[in-house]
C-alpha cells in the first residue's frame, strides 16, 4: 500500500466509526450561521461576550482608523523590526489590569502554550498536568524537555501528593491547568491549587483562562480575576480569539518571566508579529471589558438555565460556566441528536473522539451573551 492509499484507509476507518470531519460550508449574519440552506442561531462559538456579532463595537472602532492607522501587517517578528508601540500599549494596559509586573502578547493562544512550556522548562523539571488540558499545552509540554505526569481531572488530593513525592528531585516543578475546561465546561479549584504551590519552594502554577478570560470576573479578566488568584499564577494565560472577539493571546506575568520568553520562546521570537490593527481591535475590546459585566450576568443566567434543564433530564452535567455538553455517548446517536437539533433552528454540534474520551461524545452547548432566554426556552423544548 503507498502512502495515499494508506491515507484514505484511516480516513474511511474514521468514516465509519462516524468520527470523520469535513470543514462546514457556512455563512454567519450577526448570530446566526447559514448552513446547508437552513438558518439557525449559532450555539458552538466562543463568542461568549457576543461581541463578534456585535456591529455597534465594529463601527466605533471603524471611526477611529485612518489608512494611517490601519496597517495590516506588522511585516516583521517583533525582535527586528514588528515591535509597533500598539503592541507595548496593550501589554501595559493588560499588566495594569491584571495589576501584574508586565504582560506579554502571542499570535494566538496555540502558539503561547506550545511556546512556553519548552521555553521555560528543561531536564530538570517536572510537569504536572491536568488530564484534560488542551491539545495545544499537550504538545508545549511535547516539545519541551521536562518530564510529565498527568493528574486525574481536577483530583486535588492526587496532585497533592504527587508534588510531595516528586518535588525534591527537580529543580522546578510546573502545574498546568485550564480555569474552565474546553470540553466539560467545569472549572479547577483555583484556591486549592495556590495553596498546594505554596506549600514549596519550587513549584510554579500554569493556568490557561482561555475560556474565561473576558466572560468572567467582574472586571472580565478571567477566573481568576473571581477567585482572586491572579497574583499567585506565575503563567497566567489567555486569548483574544474567544470572549474577546479578536485574535492572538497574553500571557500576565513577573518581568523576569516576561524577558525570558521574549529571548527563549521559539513561537514568538521566530513568527511575524499579529498586524498591529489586530493589536488595536485587542486593544480596543480590553479596555471595554470591565463594562460588559451585565452581558456576563446574563450569560451565567441562560447558562444556569440551561444546565438545570439537562440535569432534570437526567443527563449528567460536570458544567459550572456558559459552556454546556449534553453528553450522549455513541457518536453516530450524537450526530443524530445534532442534526435534529439543527433541523429546529439551533447549530450545535457534535463533538467526538479524539477530542473526548471514547464513549463520551456530546453535544457542546457554546452560550453567548446574545442568546435571550426565551430562545434558551425555546432549545429546551428539543432536548430529548
Ligand atoms: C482555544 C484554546 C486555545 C487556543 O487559543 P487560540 O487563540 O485559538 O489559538 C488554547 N487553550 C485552550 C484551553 C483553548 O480552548
Amino acid at each position: 500500500m503507498n502512502a495515499i492509499e494508506q491515507m484514505q484507509q484511516e480516513l474511511q476507518v474514521l468514516k465509519e466509526r462516524s468520527n470523520l470531519r469535513a470543514l462546514p460550508a457556512l455563512t454567519h449574519e450577526g448570530r446566526d450561521v447559514i448552513a446547508g440552506g437552513r438558518r439557525m442561531l449559532n450555539l458552538s462559538s466562543n463568542d461568549y461576550l457576543g461581541l463578534a456579532s456585535d456591529r455597534k463595537l465594529r463601527e466605533e472602532f471603524l471611526q477611529g482608523l485612518t489608512a494611517d492607522s490601519f496597517l495590516p501587517t506588522s511585516s516583521s517578528s517583533r525582535l527586528l523590526t514588528g515591535n509597533f508601540t500598539i503592541y507595548e500599549e496593550l501589554e501595559q494596559t493588560l499588566a495594569r489590569l491584571f495589576g501584574t509586573e508586565a504582560a506579554l502578547v502571542f499570535n494566538s493562544g496555540y502558539h503561547a502554550n506550545t511556546g512556553i512550556l519548552p521555553a521555560v522548562s528543561d531536564a530538570q523539571t517536572l510537569i504536572l498536568a491536568d488530564k484534560l488540558v488542551h491539545a495545544s499545552l499537550i504538545d508545549g509540554i511535547r516539545l519541551s524537555a521536562a518530564r510529565c505526569i498527568r493528574y486525574r481531572h481536577n483530583d486535588m488530593k492526587q496532585l497533592e501528593r504527587l508534588l510531595a513525592e516528586n518535588h525534591a528531585a527537580y529543580r522546578q516543578v510546573i502545574v498546568v491547568t485550564e480555569s474552565i475546561f474546553s470540553m466539560d465546561g467545569d472549572v479547577a479549584d483555583l484556591k486549592e491549587l495556590v495553596r498546594l504551590k505554596q506549600a514549596y519552594g519550587n513549584v510554579l502554577l500554569y493556568v490557561d483562562e482561555a475560556h474565561a478570560f473576558g466572560a468572567r470576573g467582574e472586571q472580565g479578566l478571567g477566573y481568576a480575576e473571581e477567585t482572586g488568584c491572579i497574583r499567585e499564577i506565575d503563567f497566567l494565560v489567555g486569548t483574544f480569539g474567544k470572549a474577546a472577539a479578536s485574535a492572538g493571546a497574553y500571557i500576565a506575568c513577573r518581568s523576569t518571566i516576561r524577558e525570558y520568553l521574549v529571548n527563549r520562546m521559539r513561537t514568538f521570537i521566530f513568527t511575524t508579529a499579529l498586524p498591529p490593527v489586530n493589536i488595536a481591535w485587542s486593544l480596543f475590546i480590553v479596555r471595554k471589558l470591565a463594562g460588559f459585566q451585565e452581558r456576563r450576568i446574563h450569560l451565567k443566567n441562560i447558562s444556569n438555565i440551561l444546565r438545570n434543564t439537562l440535569t432534570e433530564k437526567g443527563y449528567t452535567c460536570p458544567s459550572e460556566s456558559y459552556i454546556v455538553p449534553m453528553i450522549v455517548g455513541a457518536s453516530s446517536d450524537t450526530i443524530l441528536k445534532a442534526e435534529e437539533l439543527q433541523r429546529h433552528g439551533f447549530y450545535a454540534l457534535p463533538v467526538r473522539p479524539p477530542t473526548v474520551p471514547e464513549g463520551t461524545s456530546r453535544i457542546r452547548f457554546s452560550l453567548t451573551a446574545d442568546i435571550t432566554e426565551e430562545e434558551i426556552k425555546e432549545l429546551i423544548k428539543y432536548i430529548p
